[in-house]
């Protein structure tokens, strides 16, 4: 993206906060960052927090460090940490200098946890999880403080060391900074800082087996790498004074600033790493990059764009109150952007069989149809007409409905009737043939030759439906997704998880479909409209043989209507 392009965004509070710390001098250059848990694929949720800090950065000709906050060897894998490299990447944006992770810091936090002793400023604690969370209180109760509390500096340094050198067992004791056990705010009741974890660390090996809190290790990350703006979401501002606290408390060289927006909730969907971990582990969905998932690389799978996700995120906004977006936006961004982008193709998703009467078997007639209607400069396509044709089932009835009114006229083919097919003939359905259950599994059709280009004389077709030919089309397995959940809020029911409120038809597999020539050997992550069908993306299963290709999104929004 140009620097024009994003400086022509809309502001938002974060934006009229920086404007005024330039124009006061405050700093010279933004630096914000983006500090993923390397715990899970980032999802929606991440991109409208990506875009906030390297959208800032990029709009205030500052820098965003991408950061991984490594505190919890124990949920944290390469695998997340290469998904997460790769999504930000293909999002369009790219961080400033090295890769930054917490653990290469380390060493400096142990320092600090020692300087914080030294200032009698913490304290290492024996008390048990359940007997610290009794000892901390409650909102309308003052804590009490820990019978550890006053331990002498040299035996917290003592204990502090012997915590470093694995010789306690994991949750023997703690070291704690030592705040205000009666402090209105929790999170300032000595909180806990360092842990003891038995586990080797995908960065540090078997360095360490204490490792950091995220409250400890965060503000002082963006305090070594000068962060100017620790942009994050509204659940931390409760911590914003603990954050303060130890910035305050310890030599870093750099004072940053902590502002919190709201988080990106969307409906008929969750974004909580923690839970769409469960879809993936209980197979609910096939993998983190399943196409129903909120994640970036399911979208990308589905066939969103970086563009519409960016796009969608400048629309959501950043503001400081909660509110759940309408998944109806998030597809609007990527109608718009694919009606514009995407190349115009014909696919039979359900196909029925017209066999053209007067036509020759073996006879090929080719028609150029432009690759969009309103951008000639993406060329045209060639597709074949023959004897034998398909078309979708549902565009064919054996006896017209009686129209009500003149907007709800049967617009498709029908026994007697006539009907265009997109690019070529009128034809006209004369007979149909059945099968022993009654139903019709092929279409007796004439057409007319003096329709190529040109209006029928004497006749009017009903409307105009997509086709492939038989012969001259290609086969392929259509993905029909759906939302993954049937309710709008799938986590607000306190009784029941929200794997019970996945949607049965979330996917909908038609593997005898057919798609026009054109398409053959497309790449996967091709992206097209296909006529009257929707927005389509060429899948990664597919094989030379067989294209697999996912359903993006329908090409209006089905469910708008259905709510009304
Ligand atoms: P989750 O609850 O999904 O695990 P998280 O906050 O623990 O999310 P992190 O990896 O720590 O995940 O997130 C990295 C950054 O993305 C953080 O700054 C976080 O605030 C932000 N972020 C996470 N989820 C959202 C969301 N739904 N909307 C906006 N920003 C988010
Ligand atoms: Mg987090």
């Amino acid at each position: 993206m140009s620097n024009n392009e994003s400086n022509q965004k809309p502001t938002n509070f974060i934006h009229q906060i920086i404007e005024s710390d330039l124009q006061n001098n405050v700093h010279e250059k933004i630096v914000t960052r983006f500090p993923p848990e390397p715990n899970g694929y980032l999802h929606i949720g991440h991109a409208k927090s990506i875009c906030l800090n390297f959208g800032t950065a990029e709009k205030y000709n500052g820098v965003c460090n991408l950061r991984f906050d490594d505190t919890n060897p124990d949920k944290e894998s390469q695998e997340y940490i290469d998904s997460i490299l790769s999504d930000i990447k293909w999002l369009g944006y790219q961080w400033g200098g090295e890769i930054c992770y917490t653990s290469t810091y380390f060493d400096q936090l142990f320092d600090w946890a020692i300087h914080l002793i030294k200032e009698g400023k913490a304290y290492v604690c024996d008390l048990g999880v359940e007997a610290a969370r009794e000892y901390r209180g409650s909102f309308s109760e003052a804590g009490t403080d820990s019978p550890y509390r006053n331990r002498s500096v040299e035996e917290n340094l003592a204990l502090f060391e012997r915590m470093k050198n694995g010789e306690f067992k994991e949750g023997a004791c703690s070291l704690r900074a030592k705040i205000d056990m009666s402090a209105a705010n929790m999170n300032l009741r000595d909180p806990m800082i360092y842990r003891i974890l038995h586990t080797s660390h995908h960065q540090t090996g078997d360095k360490w087996c204490i490792y950091p809190i995220y409250d400890f290790a965060h503000g002082q990350s963006d305090a070594i790498e000068g962060i100017t703006h620790s942009l994050c979401t509204l659940e931390f501002e409760d911590h914003r004074p603990l954050y303060e606290w130890f910035i305050e408390n310890l030599p870093v060289p750099y004072t940053p600033k902590q502002y919190e927006f709201s988080r990106l909730e969307l409906n008929y969907t969750i974004t909580s790493k923690r839970k769409l971990k469960q879809l993936v582990d209980d197979n609910a969905v096939t993998s983190w990059n399943d196409p129903r998932m909120p994640t970036i690389s399911g979208l990308r799978r589905r066939g969103y764009t970086p563009k519409s996700l960016r796009q969608f995120c400048d629309m959501i906004g950043v503001t400081r109150s909660n509110g759940v977006v309408d998944m109806g936006m998030l597809e609007a961004a990527i109608r718009e952007d694919l009606d514009s982008s995407a190349p115009r193709a014909m696919c039979v998703t359900r196909p029925l069989k017209v066999t053209l009467t007067n036509m020759e078997e073996g006879v090929e007639e080719w028609f150029e149809l432009p690759a969009h209607p309103k951008d000639e400069s993406m060329g045209v396509r060639r597709v074949g007409l023959t004897r034998n044709l398909l078309i979708e089932q549902e565009d064919f009835i054996e006896e017209k409905p009686v129209a009500k009114n003149k907007h709800d006229k049967w617009k498709r083919l029908a026994t007697g009737d006539a009907v265009r097919l997109r690019g070529a003939y009128v034809i006209t359905c004369n007979d149909v043939v059945k099968n022993e259950l009654g139903e019709v599994i092929e279409l007796l059709c004439t057409y007319d030759p003096e329709t190529k280009g040109s209006n029928p004389q004497g006749y009017k077709p009903n409307g105009v439906i997509h086709w492939v030919s038989e012969e001259l089309s290609e086969p392929c397995e259509v993905r029909l997704y759906d939302r993954l959940f049937t309710e709008a809020n799938p986590d607000a029911d306190k009784e029941h998880s929200f794997m019970e409120f996945l949607n049965p038809e979330s996917l909908v597999i038609l593997s005898d479909s057919r798609v026009e020539r054109s398409l053959k050997g497309a790449e996967p992550e091709t992206r097209y409209q296909f006529e009257r069908m929707g927005y389509f993306c060429i899948d990664a299963d597919s094989s030379e043989d067989k294209l697999v290709i996912n359903r993006t999104v329908t090409l209006r929004d089905s469910w708008a209507k259905a709510k009304k």
